[in-house]
């Protein structure tokens, strides 16, 4: 069985994309097999892989909307092991076209269910929109090994911090009894500001042991790679964002280790 996260927060502009995009190559560079699943009508993962949107020939809405197996709508990226379901512009009126289907909440679920999904693949990571819509509510309901949740190092980080908590509560309870909150994931750094250091403390203070140790600095290659379509990896392997992407991605597998091993 894969390990199925979600990359969820409301908040626009917070690494979100840019965290799946890049764990999910790092992952897959070191051997494990990865699909990355974007749900998000802009698109920017699906792109970010260069893959281009509008020509993908399936995406994320015809598995959602139009209940198209799982197997026809992946598709390979350019990197070894790592695979996409591309979205697509039209995923922006499914939210309008999914609250009158049968299980609303839980068709990305449903879609993930079978063998062609868990024979295949080691990781699933889920990138959300930037809303906390019937979308969102998708992912969180298939991610289960749970959230991981950028969040940017700015003044207000912890506003909507709250709200979040309070969304993923509410899934638990009605829809996915499983959902846990997996980790936060500090991004964009700034290590000249003391602001950036004292956003890192108070969301530390706020949910003690849940932060990831690895902090994910502002780097202009992170911003550039998405625009040649590559991860950072390859891109600029040797710049501080592809370091602190490598790191990142091995405390994740060194803890997801652990809780297996506890489990
Ligand atoms: P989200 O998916 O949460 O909306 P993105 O991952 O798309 O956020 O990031 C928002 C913007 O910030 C993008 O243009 C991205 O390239 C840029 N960005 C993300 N992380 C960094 C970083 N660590 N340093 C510099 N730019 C970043
Ligand atoms: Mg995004």
């Amino acid at each position: 069985m894969p390990i199925i996260y979600v990359l969820a927060n409301q908040k626009g502009g917070v690494g979100k994309t840019t965290t799946a995009v890049n764990m999910g190559a790092c992952l897959a560079y070191g051997g494990q097999r990865v699909l990355i699943i974007d749900i998000d009508p802009q698109a920017n993962a699906t792109s970010s892989l260069g893959i281009d949107k509008r020509a993908a020939r399936l995406s994320t809405y015809d598995l959602l909307v139009r209940d198209v197996p799982l197997v026809q709508v992946v598709q390979s990226t350019a990197r070894p092991r790592l695979d996409l379901i591309p979205s697509s512009p039209a995923l922006a009126g499914a939210t309008v076209e999914l609250v009158s289907l049968p299980q609303r909440e839980y068709r990305l679920r449903q879609a993930m269910q079978g063998p062609s999904l868990n024979e295949r693949y080691d990781y699933v990571l889920i990138d959300c929109p930037p809303s906390l819509g019937l979308l969102t509510v998708n992912g969180l309901t298939a991610a289960a090994d749970g959230v991981i949740i950028p969040v940017q190092c700015e003044y207000l980080a912890l506003e909507g911090l709250s709200q979040l908590s309070r969304a993923i509560e509410l899934v638990r309870q009605a829809l996915n009894p499983d959902l846990r909150l997996r980790g936060l994931v500090m991004t964009m750094y700034d290590s000249r500001t003391t602001l950036s250091r004292q956003v890192i403390e108070e969301v530390r203070r706020h949910f003690p042991g849940r932060v990831f140790e690895t902090i994910i600095p502002r780097s202009v290659r992170l911003s550039e790679a998405p625009s040649y379509g590559e991860p950072i990896i390859s891109y600029a392997p040797r710049s501080a964002g592809a370091v602190a992407y490598a790191e990142l991605t091995r405390e994740l597998l060194l803890s997801d280790e652990r809780l297996r091993q506890s489990a």
